[in-house]
């Protein structure tokens, strides 16, 4: 089966938007700007924009488990209405994917109702209780994409060795969330100012960065692959640029609302603003934009992390930490950072796509000739509010909700087929 796109524009090598065709056989781009087949079917891009689907490392789609707060249809089918094409599905489910049983329920789960490419994480120690190591070799033959405890910090170095020794072997990837437990008195927000004025307890800096500077002396020690989610303080930068530049084998991710917002931003005590890491410091933020820029970090990854509006619904104490992100990711920071000037196009989707598979030797997240036809038309000069009530993610937990951006997605295509389509 072959299909045609006329009529997008493409980036080219020197960041420029060029008018384009694009020829799509058997789910992979046959050519660019070649002859069009007889017989095939033509679409027409309007003009629109195409960009290589994007690349979400950083996802929870809480199934198993927690189907009230998403599912792997809903939560995926958000992503491609997002412009994702290929997302890692974080282990914090129930069960969680710690054995080679557990991994394989979830991988059914996924054949049955993604609709986009869902890659799953295996954990690091079972149930993700930082106690007992899981046999990483096992979990990576059943596809595991890495190994991550997202959502805790490993708290006793020595499993993070053993782990990182486990993954230096099969030459994988240990995914941290950086958070020292010692040092949390029960935080709901940033320790700063903003916490002190709304009466709420802090999170401190030093609970994240103490632990990234531990973890890449261990994975210069144990010559393993490292990578730090969701970095938000301006210590955890100097410690990953510090550690890349010594030679450590270390990547970053930082995540849109890192970038967009911080802690002065909230206003009264509404958990759509709580977060894990949190909303930091003005300084925290800049020095989040310098580490992109100068490639300190990597790539951007969303942390979609739904809840239920009953969750959500009363203070930041007691809630439980996370936003959605996968619908406002790109309109968000193309409004803000690319059509401000501040970034480029190619910046902002590189971060998006290839960067981020890149990190994990996916490859994925280009649109170049053979590869997979994952892709996204995006109408730059749209316009539109953000309604979180209009998500197809079921969690509607956004700080975002009210803001107006540019840069929508109107068709998404997975493999060659559309996955996602606006609505007339
Ligand atoms: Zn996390």
């Amino acid at each position: 089966m072959t299909t045609v796109i006329q009529n997008v524009k493409l980036l080219n090598e020197e960041g420029e938007l060029v008018v384009s065709t694009i020829v799509i056989e058997n789910g992979k781009i046959a050519s660019i700007n070649g002859d069009i087949p007889a017989g095939a079917t033509v679409i027409d891009g309007n003009g629109h924009f195409a960009s290589p689907g994007f690349v979400d490392v950083h996802t929870h789609l809480r199934e198993p488990g927690f189907e009230h707060k998403e599912t792997i249809a809903t939560g995926s089918a958000s992503a491609a209405k997002g412009g994702f094409t290929t997302i890692c599905a974080m282990p914090n489910t129930k069960p969680v994917p710690d054995s080679v049983e557990n991994m394989q329920l979830i991988n059914g789960l996924i054949k049955e109702s993604a609709v986009i490419r869902v890659l799953p994480y295996g954990s690091l120690t079972k149930d993700i209780s930082g106690e007992v190591r899981t046999n990483m070799q096992e979990l990576k033959e059943q596809g595991a994409v890495a190994f991550s405890d997202d959502g805790i910090g490993i708290q006793l170095a020595s499993t993070m060795y053993e782990q990182m020794q486990q993954a230096a072997k099969l030459d994988a990837v240990v995914v941290a969330h950086c958070e020292d437990n010692s040092l949390i008195y029960d935080g709901v927000m940033h320790e700063g100012k903003r916490n002190k004025e709304l009466g709420l307890p802090g999170i401190p800096s030093i609970c994240e960065s103490v632990q990234i500077a531990r973890d890449v002396l261990l994975a210069e020690a144990a010559g393993a692959r490292y990578h730090v989610c969701h970095v938000s303080t301006k210590e955890s930068v100097r410690a990953v640029r510090d550690a890349k530049a010594a030679g450590i084998k270390v990547t970053a991710e930082v995540c849109p609302h890192h970038l967009l917002l911080e802690e002065m931003d909230i206003s009264s005590d509404d958990a759509n603003w709580k977060m894990n890491p949190p909303l930091r410091a003005a300084d925290d933020k800049d020095s989040l934009h310098a580490a992109l820029l100068d490639g300190t970090i990597d790539c951007i990854a969303t942390d979609h992390a739904p809840h239920t509006a009953e969750e959500k619904c009363c203070g930041m104490v007691g809630a439980p930490f996370g936003i959605v992100g996968f619908e406002t990711a790109f309109p968000l920071l193309y409004t803000n950072f690319v059509e401000t000037g501040k970034w480029k196009l190619k910046q902002l989707v590189d971060w998006m796509s290839v960067k981020a598979a890149q990190i994990f030797d996916l490859p994925y997240g280009t649109l170049e000739v053979g590869a997979s036809a994952d892709l996204v038309l995006i109408d730059l000069d749209k316009e539109q509010t953000i309604d979180a009530e209009g998500f197809v993610s079921k969690g509607r937990n956004t700080p975002f909700n009210g803001w107006t951006a540019k840069g929508w997605p109107v068709v998404t295509m997975f493999e060659g087929n559309i996955v996602y389509q606006e609505a007339e």
